[in-house]
């Protein structure tokens, strides 16, 4: 089976991120968030280049998502800790332990081994208040791991949360302490404590200025499924949003937003023939997706066009973040890495 729209992803970009972000990290380790499917591009083909690199802590969401790294001869967190339900699955994985959020967490862990333990700094989303921090007296705790709320942005609350979390040190048994993500890795050398838990700007994200250096992974391609001269005057698409105002050759593409190429993109896109610039026209549709190739007069039914897909670019043209972007890359297509 040849699907006609692939992810092409690029290796070679996704180990310079990694190894810029460790440079970055300083003294700290650099792990990896590879939840949600490696943020859409595949968890097991990103874990086995990157273990292969160095990394050595990697971070889901789910005990399914542990699961299914099992053979990757990875070691993984899973951020959500563990359920009632979990448990069984939590106590046979050998590879994976929990990040304990809640004191019902740390109760029924307690007896299971080793785990990490999530503390709240001010997010207020998952995570032990500091003052519950006795109830861990005893875990065999690895990572103490604090999340920041506004790491992307300018926020007075980056600094109260670093100081909040350095405050902690000493308090707990763990051997480590982590806090920065992508964004926090950015933020300085202050941020990053024993280990970084980088996910976005693995992948080509780039949420501060100072991860500037980061290169784009995914690049989205798609077939034309068909070339047709659009006379002036008249429309394209659904709800007849673009008019040609000359006579127009357009191509069609197996890719819409059923894919995650939103409809945001509708008029706004762009992709390329070679170096050549071709704009999406009129609106995206679930499938399909048209653009104007005027001046590409060798593409054809059958040929390969490249969707521009630099996330910084794309989210502000899209409307969506650049986390929307990557996560909802959808099954249809084909994931060929370089
Ligand atoms: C998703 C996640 C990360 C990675 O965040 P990015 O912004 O993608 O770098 C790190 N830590 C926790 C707790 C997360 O949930």
């Amino acid at each position: 089976m040849t699907l006609p729209s692939r992810l092409q992803l690029d290796s070679a970009a996704l180990l310079h991120n990694w190894r810029l972000l460790q440079r970055l990290s300083g003294p700290a380790a650099c792990g990896a968030a590879v939840k949600a499917d490696a943020y859409g591009l595949g968890a097991r083909e990103v874990v086995r280049r990157l273990l292969e690199a160095g990394c050595r802590d990697f971070f889901v969401a789910s005990w399914a998502e542990a699961a299914a790294l099992a053979d990757t001869g990875a070691t993984v967190s899973v951020l959500h800790g563990v359920r009632e339900e979990d448990m069984p699955l939590a106590t046979r994985l050998r590879h994976a332990r929990p990040v304990l959020n809640t004191p019902g967490q740390v109760a029924r862990w307690r007896g299971h081994g080793a785990c990490d333990v999530m503390v709240d700094t001010g997010m207020n989303r998952l995570g032990l208040a500091a003052g519950d921090l006795g109830l861990v007296e005893g875990l065999a705790i690895d990572t103490l791991l604090s999340h920041l709320a506004s790491a992307d942005e300018d926020s007075a609350l980056n600094a109260r949360q670093r100081s909040a979390f350095a405050g902690l040190a000493g308090q707990t048994s763990a051997r480590r302490m982590s806090l920065a993500n992508s964004a926090g890795i950015g933020l300085g050398a202050d941020f990053a404590f024993d280990l970084t838990r980088p996910g976005l700007a693995l992948y080509g994200g780039v949420p501060r200025a100072a991860l500037g250096g980061v290169r784009q992974v995914v690049s989205p391609q798609a077939q034309v499924l068909q070339r047709r001269r659009v006379p002036a005057g008249q429309t394209v698409g659904y709800n007849a949003l673009w008019t040609a105002p000359e006579d127009t050759e357009v191509a069609i593409l197996n890719i819409g937003y059923a894919d995650g190429y939103f409809r945001g993109f509708s008029d706004r896109g762009t992709a390329k023939a070679g170096d050549t610039i071709l704009p999406v026209i009129g609106r995206v549709s679930m499938d399909l997706t048209a653009v104007n190739v005027s001046a590409a007069a060798e593409i054809g039914e059958g040929d390969w066009l490249v969707l521009d897909f630099a996330l910084p670019e794309a989210a502000a043209r899209s409307g969506m973040s650049q986390y929307e972007l990557l996560t909802s890359l959808g099954a249809r297509f084909e994931r060929v890495w370089s």
